[in-house]
């Protein structure tokens, strides 16, 4: 049993880390140092001496970031809609091109030929029991200047639906999650042979489509609610900045939890030439017709919904009573597009490593967007441009980073992640090799650092994000996260703030450029961002435009220029470090944390199960409230069999143990010089660390998806699963599938814990295992 261990072993790495990172909101002399002990000083991975001369590089870095320049690019990439395949596109990809070769950078524009769907016909029609033909169009909007520009403008659409043309009764389907059909089919309703109408919300929207489709729908209307998404939120568009009742979020409903990328090329980069599959092959587009609305589109179609009124908790924010149908409102959906290939043009910018040519640090941002994409994906993008400009600024000096450093901008992250999975695809076996570290932001906004990633770069980021400050508040942004997290976190991440002086990171689940990198070839990972204060509603809408991110986004650009400073000192960290600043403590508290709520689920299970067979034994379960309802009692559910879990407690007990003794080991680095050969070695070691997470059979039912540790839902899309084969397998009550999922993620742990080792022997050839040295009583 390991549920007793984590604290004793927490005491001890908090020992150690508090004595390599230096106090929180220590004041600062004029050189920037912080007024404690020099040893308080040591960069994770830096001796003392190259610490000193990392906080200057960093320093020069830092002071040549201008918010005059992200405010300038954000003006001339959002111009125009830039989604993959479009001319506004390509002249970004020349402009982005030319801006990185300009300051210093190899540049190349790597393409790629893949799927992109867009609409030639939608149409949406209540005909009973009255008619009305929904607008499906987002307006011009007083004050937002290009909310009139329609040239090569995308519709509302959601990518990878399949052409349809359905009529079907209506029937409302709260967010469309799995629960939700079962609280439907408590009611009696069906949804076999209708069109299901879901709000956005709850779940990734992919997932909407998909479990419709299962319970037999022949179509599916999303829409945004207001509750969620519009005027019971604030004030909306341009009075502020949530969604008008004219706004829809376009979006891909792709099944990207069985694989992203382009559809027709899973494993394989899709380059000219390459074996597609056919159309009908592909098994991530979805099985009914899908399209986006708008809530001035739903309130008409939800009105006219009757059958039972919907439980309280599936009540929007329209000003109508929520029913559930089916009918009387019946509606005919169309949709139909153009399914060509398209090029994705990609932007790599090499700076090639002096010492370590072969190990490179990579650092992305999607530059395609639905339509103008001031926020999304702009606003990331420009603070990474702004970033590389000052990167290679340095080299203009005669400095050149000891690691490679790669910049990344990918094209047609929207539709599915595809320029990222493709040329992760392409060149796998070479990124396998030598990328250590992967870098990404996406949007960026107002307020908090928000970070997940792999939990063995969780001491590093904390590191990083202590020297950088919060514009508003000058003090160092994670200290303004973790008060944040104190003030509006669950109960539990309010305590674990309190209880600790680090941040803890969340773990990363799909939704951006990060998982082909971490989920297909276990690349530790890091995603970084703003958030918090900015406020919403344009989120893949043609109302996310420069004039909205003026205005509310991040007006002056204050927190672009912060997110800069944090990935640039970040990725310049990374580049330099004389032993990668991978640290296991923080990860293996995390899989402890994981293991634990495998056994909370199990147990939580089986008195669920118990429980509604009690009640279906006595009689008494729940009744409607309305004695004319149909209420339409749950099945019966079998008996949760005891899983053995502790092949999984054996694990985390032996990587405890490797971390605990690797984490002095690192920080002896500090003050004790490493031979090149010694050094090289372990860099090897850590950075193929993450690897070991993966098995290339990949997870149950979806091979692709390799880490064994963290991988997007099956049923929830962007959230993350930890554990997944097992948390999944015992979520869907498979119990054979969990019996058998738990070694095998029991061996990556074991083997992720061979490679600490394996690290840690070799620092300890050259320096005096700090374990082994035990002072007299
Ligand atoms: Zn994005």
């Amino acid at each position: 049993m390991t549920t007793n261990s984590p604290a004793r072993w927490a005491q001890a790495t908090l020992v150690v880390l508090l004595a390599l990172l230096p106090a929180a909101g220590a004041p600062a002399d004029q050189d920037g140092h912080h007024d404690h002990a020099p040893d308080a000083e040591h960069l994770l991975g830096f001796s003392a001496e190259n610490s000193l001369r990392q906080r200057q590089l960093e320093a020069r870095f830092a002071a040549q970031l201008e918010a005059g320049n992200l405010s300038r690019w954000m003006g001339r990439l959002s111009a125009r809609p830039h989604h993959v395949g479009s001319s506004q596109g390509g002249r970004n990809v020349e402009f982005m091109a030319r801006q990185f070769a300009y300051w210093g950078f190899e540049t190349e524009i790597e393409e790629f030929e893949v799927l992109f769907p867009t609409p030639i016909l939608r149409t949406l029609k209540l005909l009973e029991p009255v008619s009305f033909t929904a607008e499906l169009s987002e307006g011009p909007i007083r004050g937002d200047s290009t909310s009139t520009v329609t040239q090569e403008r995308l519709p509302p659409f959601n990518a990878y639906s399949i052409d349809g043309d359905v009529t079907g009764e209506l029937v409302y389907v709260n967010y469309g999650v799995p629960a939700d059909y079962e609280i439907l089919a408590r009611r009696g309703v069906e949804v076999e042979g209708k069109i299901v109408i879901a709000r956005y919300g709850g779940s990734w929207r992919g997932i909407k489509p998909k479990v419709a489709a299962q319970h037999g729908a022949i179509g599916c209307i999303l829409y945004s609610d207001p509750r969620d998404d519009g005027y019971w939120q604030g004030d909306t568009y341009p009075v502020g900045p949530y969604r008008p009742a004219q706004g829809a979020q376009s979006g891909s409903v792709a099944d990207m939890p069985l694989f992203p990328g382009d559809p027709l090329t899973p494993f394989v980069g899709a380059k000219p030439g390459v074996e597609r599959l056919a159309r009908q092959e592909a098994s991530t587009l979805t099985k009914i017709p899908v399209l986006p609305i708008s809530y001035a589109d739903a309130r008409p179609l939800m009105e006219q919904l009757g059958g039972p009124v919907a439980p309280a908790a599936w009540r929007g924010g329209l000003p109508l009573t929520y029913h559930l149908g089916p009918g009387p409102a019946k509606v005919h959906l169309t949709v139909a597009f153009d399914w060509r290939l398209v090029t994705a043009k990609n932007v790599i910018a090499r700076l090639r490593g002096a010492q370590r040519p072969d190990e490179w640090i990579v650092r992305g941002n999607h530059h395609d967007a639905w339509t103008f994409g001031a926020k999304d994906p702009v606003s990331g993008l420009v603070a990474m441009l702004e970033e590389a400009r000052a990167v290679g600024n340095l080299t203009k000096t005669g400095w050149r980073p000891r690691r490679t450093i790669v910049y990344a901008a990918w094209d047609a992250e929207e539709p599915g992640l595809l320029g990222s999975t493709e040329w992760v695809e392409e060149h796998a076996t070479e990124l396998g090799a030598k990328v250590a570290v992967y870098v990404n932001s996406d949007s960026n906004g107002r307020g908090f650092l928000a970070v997940g990633g792999s939990h063995s770069l969780e001491a590093f980021i904390n590191q990083v994000a202590r020297d950088v400050e919060d514009p508003q508040k000058q003090i160092p942004v994670i200290e303004r996260a973790r008060a944040a997290r104190i003030l509006h976190g669950s109960a539990a991440e309010r305590e674990a703030a309190r209880q600790r002086l680090d941040l803890a990171i969340g773990a990363l689940g799909s939704g951006s450029d990060y998982s082909p990198f971490l989920q297909h070839l276990g690349i530790a990972s890091l995603n970084l961002g703003f958030r918090g204060e900015s406020g919403g509603g344009i989120y893949h809408s043609v109302y996310d435009s420069f004039d909205h991110y003026q205005r509310f986004g991040d007006p002056g650009f204050a927190y672009g220029v912060t997110l800069a400073q944090t990935a640039g000192r970040a990725v310049l960290r990374l580049a330099q470090a004389e032993v990668l600043p991978f640290e296991f403590t923080a990860f293996a508290r995390s899989v402890s944390t994981y293991v634990d709520e495998l056994r909370t689920l199990l147990d939580t299970t089986r008195e669920d199960y118990a429980e509604l067979n009690r009640k279906l034994d006595e009689g008494v379960f729940e009744a409607a409230s309305d004695p004319t309802e149909t209420f339409v009692a749950p099945r019966r559910k079998g008996s949760v069999p005891e899983l053995d879990l502790a092949p999984l407690d054996t694990a985390v007990e032996r990587l405890s143990a490797s971390a605990e003794r690797y984490l002095p080991l690192l920080g002896e680095v500090a003050t004790r010089p490493l031979s090149a050969a010694t050094r090289n070695r372990v860099n090897r070691q850590v950075a193929a660390s993450e690897r070991a997470l993966t098995r290339q059979e990949g997870l149950p039912g979806r091979p692709w998806y390799r880490h064994h540790i963290y991988a997007p839902g099956f049923y929830t899309g962007y959230g993350v699963k930890t554990i997944p084969g097992v948390r999944e397998a015992i979520e869907q009550g498979d119990w054979s599938l969990a019996a058998a999922q738990i070694p095998l993620a029991a061996a990556v742990l074991q083997r992720y814990a061979d490679r600490i080792d394996r690290a840690a022997d070799l620092l300890a050839s050259e320096i005096p295992d700090p374990a082994a040295v035990k002072s007299p009583d």
